[in-house]
């Protein structure tokens, strides 16, 4: 993991590395191992590495009406910087695989998921085709997509300059049921237990 934070607006694409910036949410199962088997999945391909990670937020289904609070169980979010060189479809593609893969559940369109991973921005790109949408067409008004992007860049900004910061105003609402609730070590934690232990 690199916890540079020298990240710029907008990035450069000096090479064919794109950084890449995940949004990852789980509202099923044991939610914070399925957010962490899902980036490791992608992991498993050489060309996709996981760069940075944002801390872990709670935040309650969307649109919920009385009496769904049980259908539909809050959610983990959290944002991922991945640096890449996959194009967007076959990074979509491996997206899709790792969410089969960590056994999602989908028995309805806004329902509850064992994981759910989109691609919220790719540095300068914009796409609209009937697959794939960059910036994802949610993330202005997904508080908890927007509080941990930028946690992990304050200054990041959309294709168009609009600054991502500018979305906070709009989503005060949502932003009041956002909870923080564990550092970065929620996933890197992990790794240096490993280390740990592998040193004894
Ligand atoms: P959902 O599971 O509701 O997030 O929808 C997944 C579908 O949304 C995928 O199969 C994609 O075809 C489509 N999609 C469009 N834009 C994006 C994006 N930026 N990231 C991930 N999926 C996207």
């Amino acid at each position: 993991m690199n916890t540079s934070q020298s990240i710029l607006v907008p990035f450069s694409s000096s090479s064919q590395t794109a950084h890449v910036y995940l949004g990852i949410g789980a509202s099923l199962g044991d939610r914070e191992n399925n957010l962490r088997e899902g980036l490791h999945l992608l992991e498993r391909d050489a060309n996709i590495r996981v760069e940075r990670v944002s801390g872990l937020y709670r935040s309650p289904h969307m649109g919920l009406a009385p009496g769904d609070k049980t259908r539909f169980p809050f959610h983990l979010n959290a944002v991922a910087e991945i640096s890449t060189t996959p194009k967007p479809i076959e990074l979509l593609d491996r997206l899709l695989e790792a969410e089969e893969e960590s056994g999602r559940v989908r028995s309805e369109k806004w329902g509850a998921r064992t994981l759910d991973l989109d691609i919220v921005l790719w540095e300068s790109l914009t796409l609209s085709s009937e697959r794939l949408m960059i910036p994802h067409p949610g993330l202005s008004r997904r508080a908890f997509v927007v509080v941990p992007l930028l946690e992990l860049n304050p200054r990041i900004a959309v294709p168009n300059g609009t600054r991502v910061s500018d979305f906070l105003g709009s989503l005060e609402a949502d932003l009041r049921h956002l909870t923080r609730i564990r550092d970065v070590e929620w996933y890197t934690g992990q790794k240096i237990e490993a280390k740990l232990s592998a040193a004894e």
